[in-house]
């Protein structure tokens, strides 16, 4: 891979092509087809009350925050999100960040440097990965969800050394949900503090919709809890609750926090709006739930092999990376849209379809993606 620049990416190109790995992207026309593919679990998204208050908002504040959080980009709106999502999740503060990403850099660059132990998750998201070589932490990475061996870890690490368990809460590519009260009690057992990224789960698990950790797990079990806002309440943004001690350390030492433009103010009012939904319309979370059964069941009649997930990610594996991009053209020649994963986003030899659901699906729409998968498995036989 030595040379010039051009032949350097060049070498990285074809690479990637040989190896069916090639990404690309494509303008969304969002009526042109049906989408299985977005994280708009509860349709917030596309709601007009929550358009409204982004435009309200943005009249309001003005379009951007005009400066970082500790200069003077920090606004009432805010303020009053930040405190809004800390009661959702039961927690006494909350610190905004401008995306899940850079959250999880943040967390992870403050609390931890050379010294530290962190353990992950194998299938935790990029973004935590990321974190912890970005703050020169020592990583350890565990089976996915086998406490037992985050337990042997957890033994052999012999050292002094302050330790932070780390795992997703809902998996974002198998849509299993991490055992959260395990993980409670190893790291009770072994001193560390647990991270918890509930990306997923937010607005959907828990009985507020307040995820997999929220109100049923406070603090002192679950010291570090991530939230985004980009998913099941489809805005943008993200945020990070937990004790005073911990905001106010990340307000010292979150580099990521400190070091970018405050969240443009009608994102949060935007944000505020889907709060409300999320509480006052509690039928979306059922009618989700019944989306997601009605799928299963039509997908186990037809003999698909889906991961046993509850959540509204529901994998099809095909495995080879080849199969899953033929299978998704398929399908979106037929108006319907699902993700095509491959490696690195998941291990090699694991490629599949990551078909997701939202409120807001008409049955219909489902029955036509359950009639697509039948054809193709008539014509390609079962995956
Ligand atoms: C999507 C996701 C993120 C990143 O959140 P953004 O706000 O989109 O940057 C972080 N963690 C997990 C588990 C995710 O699924």
């Amino acid at each position: 891979m030595s040379g010039s620049w051009p032949q350097r990416l060049a070498a990285h190109q074809s690479q990637r092509r040989e190896q069916g790995l090639w990404r690309e992207r494509r303008v969304h026309v969002r009526d042109a087809v049906d989408d299985f593919a977005g994280n708009d679990y509860l349709g917030l998204a596309q709601d007009p009350r929550v358009s409204q208050a982004a435009a309200e908002g943005a009249q309001r504040y003005g379009a951007g925050a005009r400066a970082s959080q500790l200069v003077s980009g920090h606004l009432e709106v805010h303020r009053r999100l930040e405190a809004r999502l800390a009661a959702l999740v039961g927690r006494p503060r909350a610190l905004l960040f401008s995306s899940g990403y850079m959250a999880n850099l943040g967390v992870l660059q403050a609390l931890c440097d050379g010294t530290t132990a962190v353990f992950q998750d194998r299938l935790n998201h990029a973004s935590l990965l990321d974190g912890a070589k970005l703050a020169g932490a020592r990583a350890r990475r565990f089976h996915h969800g086998d406490l037992d061996d985050l337990a042997c870890l957890l033994r052999r690490s012999t050292s002094e050394a302050p330790r932070l368990v780390v795992s997703d809460g809902v998996f974002s590519m198998d849509g299993d949900v991490a055992d959260v009260p395990g993980l409670v009690g190893l790291c009770r057992r072994h001193d560390a503090w647990l991270m918890i990224d509930d990306a997923h789960g937010l607005g959907v698990l828990g009985a507020h919709g307040d995820g997999c950790v929220g109100r049923a797990h406070g603090s002192d079990e679950v010291p570090v809890l991530v939230g985004t806002l980009g998913k099941a309440l489809g805005t943008a943004g993200a945020f990070v609750a937990g004790s005073e001690l911990l905001i106010e350390h990340l307000l010292q030492f979150a580099r990521p926090c400190i070091y970018t433009t405050a969240e443009p103010p009608g994102v949060s009012a935007a944000t505020l709006a889907a709060l409300d939904i999320l509480e006052q319309e509690p039928e979306r979370r059922e009618q989700l739930r019944a989306h997601i059964a009605r799928f299963r069941t039509g997908a186990e009649a037809l003999g698909l092999k889906l991961l046993p997930s509850t959540m509204p990610i529901q994998p099809l594996l095909l495995g080879d990376n080849a199969r899953t991009l033929r299978w998704a053209e398929t399908l979106r020649a037929l108006g319907l849209l699902v993700g095509a994963i491959r490696a690195p986003t998941v291990p090699r030899g694991q490629a599949r379809l990551r078909i997701t659901l939202s409120a807001t699906h008409e049955t219909a729409q489902i029955e036509r993606l359950l009639d697509a998968l039948a054809e193709l498995t008539i014509k390609e036989g079962r995956p």
